[in-house]
């Protein structure tokens, strides 16, 4: 009995979803007209929007009024489209290096601006007032990093308010009364769904409101609209949604935000294989976040059963960017098994701009139980340690002649340099560069280190890593984007 009555419920859910199928194809499908080109990678600053929102207060369309101020002077700006009754209020940023929504918005925005979709926009724009406060942290976003200028974190402040920024947030959902709210973040590309190896590419919460974990309505609905958008992106990313952990934490946002009455739906960006921009993820934002604007619009949501939402996996973190795995590893006479995970991290260049990369060993042994966006099975293969060029050379362009995959055959890893240019911080070469009187040291193979060695077989090199990247030697093309500079 029990078993029927749930399966009538899940093709209620079904057909709330279905009614919208349509329109999300459509809305996919025609993305590259509404992205808005001027905004194409990570590091955004607030000088790059400011023009759209400039665009955007001379058009009738919108509403455009600053909300506030950055402790840096920055202003907080908020764009209103509609003139329905229901609240929607979507905040984007609140951790500067988390800029994949604030891109999003702006497709939005440019989506409501177009003549296409008249029926639906039609349908959104008489029952819903749309409001969007992009960028709440435009200082961290400048240095592209997660905190203010206080050195705080804007989502342990909806409590003591002693950010500018805070106050901004609680001060316009607290004016527009939101029935629903989008917090919208990016969170690390290293979170998987539980027990597989796809990355959770959008994770979701609907935050809790007390320690009990209770579901009231606003809850509830915030759950529902959740189990509608999981049910778009397995259509373009399967497999690849998690869910956060729901333990109520009383001085974030989304949990009193969600306390104070407004439904509230928590999106983190995660990754997605080679989208190192996170463009594809950005548009899988535009997608799904449209769609459920619309759904809000005609109440369709309603009938979704909220039970749908706790068979999202939960956000687990055990990915790597590249995983090597059953390699031979010899140490002081014995040979080992030894597996190795490694992340390509970024460091950004002093502008805060664009980034390199300085690679570490994130953890090794028997990783079983984690996964790679890159994965090698070296079973068989030993790990060799990188050698150095026997040759000094004198200047970047003796190095920039030298034959690269001919040399990494070889196993040279690393080549002297009698003297460096100063403004170099890393080798723009797939090789490390040293100092005249630098010692590399013997291969040691622990977390924290560089990870740079050779994977031989049977006398022959056919793999090298350097800087955490893997290059396949039977191949032509090497793809590390940046070696060290270990002067
Ligand atoms: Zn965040």
């Amino acid at each position: 009995m029990k078993k029927i009555l749930l399966s009538i419920l899940s093709l209620c859910t079904l057909s709330a979803i279905g009614q919208s199928d349509n329109i999300t194809t459509q809305l996919y499908d025609t993305y590259e007209n509404y992205k808005e080109s001027s905004i194409g990678k990570r590091r955004i600053k607030r000088t790059d929007i400011q023009p759209l929102i400039d665009k955007l207060a001379t058009n009738d369309k919108f509403k455009v009024n600053t909300a506030g101020t950055s402790i840096g002077g920055r202003d907080l700006s908020l764009i209103s489209i509609g003139t329905g009754d229901t609240n929607v209020f979507l905040w984007s940023q609140m951790h500067g290096n988390e800029p994949t929504a604030t891109q999003a918005i702006f497709d939005i925005l440019n989506f409501f601006d177009s003549a296409d979709f008249k029926k639906e926009k039609e349908a959104i724009l008489a029952n819903l007032t749309v409001h969007f406060l992009p960028m709440l942290n435009p200082d961290g976003a400048e240095l592209y990093q997660r905190r203010n200028l206080l050195g705080i974190d804007i989502n342990r402040d909806a409590l003591r308010l002693q950010s500018p920024e805070s106050q901004t947030l609680k001060r316009v959902r607290d004016s527009l009364n939101a029935d629903f709210g989008f917090n919208l973040h990016d969170q690390s590309t290293y979170y998987n769904a539980e027990r597989t190896d796809k990355p959770a590419t959008i994770s979701y919460l609907a935050p809790a409101y007390n320690y009990e974990k209770d579901i009231n309505e606003t809850r509830g609905n915030a759950m529902k609209i959740i189990v509608f958008m999981n049910d778009i992106l397995q259509k373009y990313a399967p497999g690849q949604v998690g869910r956060y952990n729901d333990d109520f934490e009383p001085r974030a946002f989304g949990d009193n935000i969600q306390k104070w009455g407004t439904s509230t739906i928590l999106i983190e960006s995660g990754g997605f294989p080679e989208d190192i921009e996170k463009q594809e993820i950005r548009k899988l934002n535009y997608t799904s976040i449209l769609s459920a604007i619309y759904t809000i619009a005609q109440k369709s949501y309603e009938s979704i059963n909220i039970e749908e939402y706790e068979k999202i996996p939960e956000n687990d973190r055990k990915l790597f960017d590249l995983k090597i795995v059953g390699a031979n590893y010899e140490l002081l006479g014995n040979t080992y098994t030894i597996d190795l995970g490694m992340n390509q991290i970024e460091v950004d260049y002093p502008d805060h701009n664009s980034f390199w990369y300085s690679s570490r060993i994130l953890d090794q042994g028997d990783l079983s139980t984690y996964y790679g966006y890159e994965t090698l099975d070296a079973t068989g293969y030993t790990i060799t340690q990188a050698k150095v060029y026997p040759k000094t050379l004198n200047t970047f362009s003796e190095v920039e002649n030298l034959n690269f995959n001919d040399l990494l055959k070889q196993g040279y890893g690393y080549i002297r340099l009698s003297k460096f240019p100063a403004k170099h911080i890393n080798s723009p070469f797939p090789v490390h560069l040293i100092g005249a009187k630098y010692i590399i040291p013997e291969l040691n193979l622990m977390p924290g280190i560089n990870p740079t060695f050779f994977l031989e077989k049977d006398g022959v090199i056919e793999y090298a890593v350097i800087n955490g990247f893997l290059v396949d030697l039977k191949k032509s093309d090497i793809q590390v984007p940046n070696g060290m500079i270990f002067r």
